[in-house]
């Protein structure tokens, strides 16, 4: 048993600073009590100049990234994907080495569990997607993965892309084809029927990357493999505009509409960035229960725009809040993601009272977060009963320094630097600024090698995507530039 004794405890709805008592027992808070109530004996940590919080939940990442971070800068989305497989590990160490940097950098930062939605191609398999979940549960951050898959590549997607392409290049792209829809959904299969590790830890869900990347009858067998497995399906949806308009050139209607023809969209359905949602796109998710991960670092680094996130509340729609992958957003701190989903609502909203407030903020990064997870009432909250996922922060801080409003100065005012002890499932994985057991720079070493290593073995991938950039970035551009009801940049029109 633990006892961490006389901290300042700041969890959403529930407590903004109260000196409490917290019991751990095995993996759980076994109570929190006013200071000096527990006497039963346990190990002491004194927490007397601690603000103690819940595990932040980073509810959109992708593994993948984490071994490129700075190679984009002037990318919006759709150039940002022309150059996704040069940036892809391809061997086992690749992917263990790019998923422990993103679990250690989540927990340094203070977050304690991750939906991530990592890459394998041509399709995902055991091996890599058991090297994913290996690396998080060496760390010890709770993880969703959800592997991204498609049966079109972004060029054969693009309606009417190809068809303008000069002939060299249109040959180039002809010989890029992804795996048949068939082969990747028995890879999941396989997947969900070899998982050996407990779930409340490490999870398995499906992440079809993008609606019109997916042909109608691989999203129908992915929709029955969740049903089936009792999976989520976590999916980019409505990302950048010339996305949505893309999914209205193949559809006829939005994406969003699409998706619920198919019967796809349902409560265990996670929706990734919705930026360019339109009010109709809005009620169909708060009619089906869909949940929404905002990234408003990617969206903003991305050019995609500003996300609506104060209407998707006011319809009942559960926000968690993701860091995304490093490649578009560059780190994995939550403490920044919490703060921009704060502050970019008061650029969307004109009315203060359409602003997330700092509660508004911890709540979605929290609670929102451990909802989109599936782990409802274990994670994102210090009460008893929940899992002991919990981070100590140093009040002798720049951050603290005074102690005005604890929940305030979480989403304000920290960037992580106060992190001091991290907590998982009672195990300390973080103490005094310090890995318990991870060699960080032995980390560093491996991340060196197998950069060098993916730059040798994609060097070819990185040409190609050269020759297509220009192609790609002028029909993005041309979408861009087309009316569409809905508004989400900002600045000069
Ligand atoms: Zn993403």
């Amino acid at each position: 048993m633990i006892l961490i004794q006389g901290g300042r405890v700041a969890s959403a709805g529930t407590w903004n600073g109260e000196f409490r008592d917290i019991l751990i027992e095995g993996d759980r808070i076994a109570d929190v009590t006013a200071p000096g109530n527990v006497t039963r004996e346990a190990e002491t940590i004194d927490a007397s100049r601690m603000l103690i919080i819940p595990g932040l939940v980073n509810a959109h990442t992708h593994a993948h990234g984490n071994l490129a971070k700075g190679v984009a800068d002037r990318w919006p989305l759709e150039v940002f994907l022309n150059w996704g497989p040069w940036s892809l590990g391809r061997t086992v160490e690749h992917y263990r080495v790019a998923a422990l940097i993103g679990a250690a950098e989540m927990v340094r930062k203070g977050c304690t569990a991750a939906y991530d939605l990592f890459a394998e191609y041509p399709t995902p398999s055991v091996v890599g997607i058991e090297a994913v979940a290996r690396s998080y549960q060496e760390i010890g951050v709770r993880a969703a993965i959800a592997p991204m898959m498609a049966d079109r590549s972004l060029y054969e997607a693009m309606p009417g892309f190809i068809d303008v392409l000069p002939t060299d290049v249109k040959r180039e792209i002809a010989e890029i084809r992804y795996a048949p829809a068939q082969t990747t959904v028995e890879a999941c299969r396989v997947i969900a029927q070899s998982w050996a590790i407990p779930t409340d830890q490490v999870k398995f869900a499906l992440g079809p990357t993008i609606p019109h990347h997916c042909s109608d009858d691989f999203l129908r067998a992915l929709r029955d493999l969740a049903c089936e497995f009792g999976l989520d399906i976590h999916m980019h949806v409505a990302e950048s505009k010339p996305d949505v308009l893309a999914g209205i050139d193949r559809y006829g209607k939005t994406a969003v509409a699409h998706l619920q023809d198919l019967g796809i969209l349902g409560p265990r359905f996670i929706a990734a960035h919705c930026v360019w949602l339109d009010d109709n796109d809005m009620a169909r998710f708060a009619d089906h229960g869909v949940m929404v991960a905002h990234n408003p670092g990617a969206n903003m680094k991305l050019g995609s725009g500003l996300a609506d996130v104060r209407a998707m509340i006011q319809r009942g729609i559960t926000v968690g809040v993701g860091a995304d992958g490093s490649r578009s957003s560059d780190n994995q701190n939550m403490f920044e993601a919490m703060r921009l989903a704060a502050f970019t609502s008061r650029v969307v909203g004109r009315m203060e009272s359409e602003w997330l407030s700092a509660e508004d903020a911890f709540a979605a990064t929290t609670l929102g977060g451990a909802k989109l997870l599936g782990w409802e009432g274990e994670i994102g909250e210090i009460r008893k009963g929940a899992k002991a996922d919990l981070v100590l922060l140093r009040t002798a801080d720049f951050n603290y320094m005074p102690l005005n409003n604890p929940i305030a100065q979480l989403v304000f005012c920290e960037d992580g630097t106060s992190v001091h002890t991290v907590m998982i499932g009672g195990r300390f994985v973080l103490r005094d600024g310090k890995f318990t057991r991870l060699d960080v720079n032995a980390l560093s070493k491996r991340a060196e090698i197998v950069t060098e290593d993916m730059r040798r073995i994609n060097a070819e991938a990185r040409k190609r995507a050269e020759t297509f950039e220009p192609h790609v970035a002028s029909y993005a551009q041309a979408l861009a530039g087309r009316d569409y009801h809905v508004n989400r940049f900002s600045g000069r029109p």
